[in-house]
């Protein structure tokens, strides 16, 4: 039988946040032939509409739907993002950038910052951050789009967006539609089963909706996955112990829009501070067994630097994700699946990757085993990792002044961290994969960043003579910074 004769597969999406239209417009912009895809969301529960910095992922995935870049940064008012600035991580007073893209270019084989590592302990050359142009740029408030050539340290790097998070949903939803996916407004109040297998969801006025796959993205509720299937949560508390949030957007300052995410350590958590066209998000990520909600809500207004343009909002959460993504016929995208926090703005990746893994998997009306495996295979190692990479921020510091910090400092952390550390002290290296975040520059940002440093370095880094070393490092930190000067105001290049 030919692909043409085949009975579409019926998905039913439960949820519209994000993580529910980012799912809608991926399956019936890439498998319009294969699936018809139905969506249900409730206005009267609404979304979780605070995820406002993404990852440079995010630009594959509009490219791949074919979506303008100018018109999705317009409608959701988005800026652009060269990395995050980390403030008063490992010591108060301390600050660094972690970019998206590379250090200099590796020389004979050997990652860059080994030759750094070697003159930076003489003294003899400045913050490995001169040598990214996404630093550079950050710090001089310029943007432009990186270079074709991505072995051009002057030109190349990564950027993602800032955008407000209640645009993007409406902006897919209008997208999807136009693409033949049918959406109903309505409360799910039941779901049918056999066995593992969601036959049905129920809205509360009775309309009773049958499919084949069912994608739960109603966000922390976990509707299908986490009720409906009891598949069992795995908690990462201990390690990530902030529980809550308390949000609140303000007026943008008057200067020079930042095309970069900020991330100021507080007393029990940390603090982020995403600049819009429009506004400055802000936010306090605490851990409520360390301070109270009026004392982060003060804690937060107090540090504003802009006038609040709405009552502080609050929001809970847990650290941790459901044992499998995928179950039965029900694959969690989102907040459904589980939560990281948003420290490296790595939840809307998330949701991207299942849909990336789902499109690869996809089932025919049958779901076969060895798709369900690779998915919850692919996923289990995205939240993994991103969740030593988050824990690292905060273990790695030498802060003393909050029972939170003790806590972070002293813990236990997972072995899979516990072996990446041991092999950065020793020899500077990170441990490698082949794709997923994070990658070696980002580990090495977040190393240098918290004060990690190694006692060794690979050792073909000691063969270039110091003096020529010194040259080549000065003149491509020169050329960096060159280039960066003749970039447009990030300003400018949104057309402010
Ligand atoms: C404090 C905080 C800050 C964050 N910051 C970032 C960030 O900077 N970057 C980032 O990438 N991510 C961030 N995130 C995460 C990001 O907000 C979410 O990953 C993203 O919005 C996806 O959410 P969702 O669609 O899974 O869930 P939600 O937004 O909660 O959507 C759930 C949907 O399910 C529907 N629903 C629920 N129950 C029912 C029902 N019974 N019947 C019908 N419909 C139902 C709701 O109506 C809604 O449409 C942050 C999250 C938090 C909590």
């Amino acid at each position: 039988m030919d692909s043409g004769e085949k009975r579409k597969v019926r998905v039913v999406i439960v949820g519209g946040g994000t993580a529910g239209w980012m799912t809608a417009a991926g399956l019936a912009g890439l498998l319009p032939a294969a699936c018809e895809v139905t969506l249900i969301e409730s206005e009267a529960i609404g979304i979780v509409g605070v995820g406002e910095a993404t990852l440079p992922h995010l630009r594959l995935y509009l490219e791949r739907l074919g979506i303008d870049e100018a018109e999705f940064m317009a409608a959701t008012e988005a800026t652009y993002k060269l990395g995050i600035e980390f403030r008063d991580f490992a010591r108060i007073g301390d600050r660094y950038i972690h970019p998206f893209g590379t250090y200099g270019r590796p020389l004979s084989g050997v990652a860059f910052h080994h030759y750094w590592l070697r003159r930076a302990q003489a003294g003899a050359v400045p913050p490995i951050g001169a040598f990214s142009a996404g630093v550079v740029a950050a710090e001089r408030r310029r943007f432009e789009r990186p270079g074709s050539d991505p072995s051009d340290p002057t030109t190349s790097f990564g950027y993602a967006y800032q955008f407000d998070a209640t645009r993007f949903a409406p902006f897919l939803r209008d997208w999807s539609e136009a693409r033949g996916v049918t959406r109903i407004e309505g409360r799910i109040v039941s779901a049918d089963r056999q066995g593992d297998t969601v036959t049905a969801v129920t809205l509360d006025d009775g309309r009773r909706v049958e499919g084949d796959l069912f994608v739960d993205c109603s966000g922390f509720r976990s509707l299908l996955l986490g009720e409906a299937l009891a598949e069992p949560w795995e908690d990462w508390s201990h390690w990530l112990p902030c529980d809550r949030a308390v949000a609140v957007p303000c007026t943008s300052p008057p200067d020079t829009i930042e095309p970069f995410t900020r991330a100021t350590a507080m007393s029990a958590g940390w603090r982020w501070r995403i600049p819009l066209r429009h506004r400055v998000g802000n936010g306090y990520v605490y851990a409520s067994g360390h301070i109270s909600d009026d004392e982060a809500a003060a804690a937060l207004l107090a540090a504003l630097n802009g006038q609040p343009l709405a009552d502080p909002r609050m929001l809970r959460f847990r650290a941790g994700r459901r044992r499998r993504s995928w179950a039965g016929n029900v694959v969690a995208v989102g907040l459904a699946s589980g939560f990281l926090e948003p420290l490296e703005s790595t939840s809307i990746y998330l949701v991207q990757a299942a849909i990336t893994s789902l499109i690869e998997h996809f089932p025919d009306s049958r779901v076969a085993d060895a798709d369900r495996d690779g998915f919850n295979a692919a996923i289990d190692a995205e939240y993994d990792r991103i969740r030593d990479f988050l824990i690292l921020h905060y273990h790695a510091t030498e802060r003393t002044d909050s029972t939170f910090w003790n806590h972070v400092r002293t813990m236990t952390v997972p072995d899979t961290l516990a072996d990446k550390l041991a092999l950065w002290r020793s020899s500077a290296q990170v441990a490698k994969y082949g794709h997923g975040l994070f990658l070696e520059p980002s580990w090495v940002a977040v190393y240098l960043g918290q004060r990690v440093l190694p006692t060794g370095w690979d050792p073909r880094a000691d063969r270039p003579d110091a003096a020529g070393l010194d040259r080549a490092l000065g003149s491509l930190a020169q050329a960096i910074a060159d280039r960066v000067d003749a970039m447009p105001s990030h300003d400018r290049a949104l057309g402010l």
